[in-house]
């Protein structure tokens, strides 16, 4: 069979690859094509500007395929899904934007006018609370990032900072300065709530963690109209994202964990509805399952290999934590982590969110190892695995 190109495709790429599968012979353009040991084959062909007319003949069986070279597409519609690495990565104006004062020195209960003299010396950190000795309460601000990361704007124009202290070998809260008086402050759990004191001449923050059971939502990537890739048998993302999260979901159940999945059966799913769903059931570690493809241009036999997504930093060790695990335990090349600009990680930033991209759907040879059910139970198994252990740790 042949999945891909489909007939009439429009590209502004100088080259197409021709991916399928036969059982004994195929010929591009007249010229016999190396099958694969699993019959799989994919040829990277040159296209000219206007219709090239590709023909294939697959076991015997000719026809044509029309495919037009075109200058620049603005708006690409994207005929195989791919998220690696093409995909520009955009800083995050609007990542500020929905930011939330959560309170200021002149709101609420905290009514001291701000006097001058107030000098910055030192911050301790012990695993629940911040305390900043001052003079007097500046006119500070406390904005709520995500549940992992708040930025304190102390207000104050002197700092002298001599040091910071951490009363604990582990620190759950961790402080970066990003200017003399800006500081970012990062948890390795989710607050919750918060509570600011001045007393005694001391500013103290404390926070309260959530401390709820593992909740992971498990989302499998596309749905629907939304086949994502197809492999050279002609298998769809969707179907294989959606059998491993299902396993995924049963060696967590299993593990005693409760899971959520943003779609259990073949049905579409916008991007916003999967996060709504995990924002809204309050999970606490969001997983979402893809296969790889590659836009056109690019040669398929050439990349192959998982990779693990993320965007907030929070969730980079989560990302790490999986990479490392799926080596370890996966003959599989490597492809990476990546910083990613993508919508269900983005804009679920109050949970730990990564996206898994298994391997490359239209590789060859990796196409075939991503489709067995014995790699995918023991794919699901391994991430369950990951995924407890990261919670634990
Ligand atoms: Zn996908």
């Amino acid at each position: 069979m042949l999945a891909y190109p489909p007939e009439g495709h429009e590209t502004d790429s100088k080259e197409i690859f021709i991916l399928g599968s036969a059982r004994l012979s195929c010929l591009i353009n007249h010229s016999a094509i190396q099958l694969e040991k699993n019959g799989n084959f994919c040829k990277l062909i040159r296209l000219k500007l206007g219709e090239n007319k590709i023909r294939i003949n697959i076991d015997g069986k000719s026809f044509t395929r029309r495919i037009y070279g075109v200058l620049n597409i603005n708006n690409n519609p994207n005929p195989i899904a791919y998220a690696h690495p093409y995909q520009a990565f955009n800083t995050l104006n609007s990542e500020y934007k929905n930011h939330k004062t959560i309170r200021t020195s002149t709101q609420g209960a905290i009514n001291e006018p701000a006097s001058s003299g107030n000098i910055l010396r030192s911050i301790l950190i012990s695993n629940k609370d911040i305390s900043i000795p001052l003079n007097s309460l500046p006119d500070y601000k406390l904005k709520k990032i995500n549940a992992y990361h708040y930025r304190l704007d102390l207000g104050i124009m002197e700092q002298d900072l001599d040091w910071i202290h951490y009363s604990e070998l582990n620190p759950e809260i961790k402080i970066e300065q990003i200017s003399n008086i800006i500081f970012d402050i990062k948890f390795q759990k989710p607050v919750i709530n918060h509570k600011i004191k001045f007393k005694n001449q001391v500013l103290n923050i404390s926070f309260t963690f959530s401390e709820m059971p593992l909740l992971v939502c498990i989302d499998p990537g596309h749905g629907g109209s939304q086949i994502g890739a197809t492999s050279p048998k002609g298998i769809f993302e969707k179907d294989l994202n959606l059998s491993l999260a299902i396993k995924l979901a049963t060696e967590l159940n299993h593990q005693g964990v409760k899971t959520i999945l943003t779609r259990n059966h073949d049905t579409e799913k916008s991007l916003s509805e999967r996060v709504r769903i995990s924002k809204k059931n309050k999970c606490n570690l969001f997983i979402s399952l893809h296969h790889n493809a590659l836009p056109d241009g690019r040669d398929p036999n050439k990349e192959s290999g998982f990779s693990c997504h993320y965007f907030h930093e929070h969730s980079f060790d989560l990302a790490k934590f999986i990479s490392l695990k799926l080596k370890a335990s996966s003959k599989q090349d490597f492809a990476g982590i990546y910083k990613q600009n993508l919508h269900v990680l983005r804009e679920n930033p109050d949970t730990i969110s990564v996206l898994i991209e298994l391997g490359y759907l239209i590789h060859p040879l990796e196409s075939d190892l991503l489709c067995k059910k014995s790699f995918q139970t023991k794919t699901a198994r391994i991430l369950a695995k990951a995924l407890l252990e990261f919670h634990k740790s």
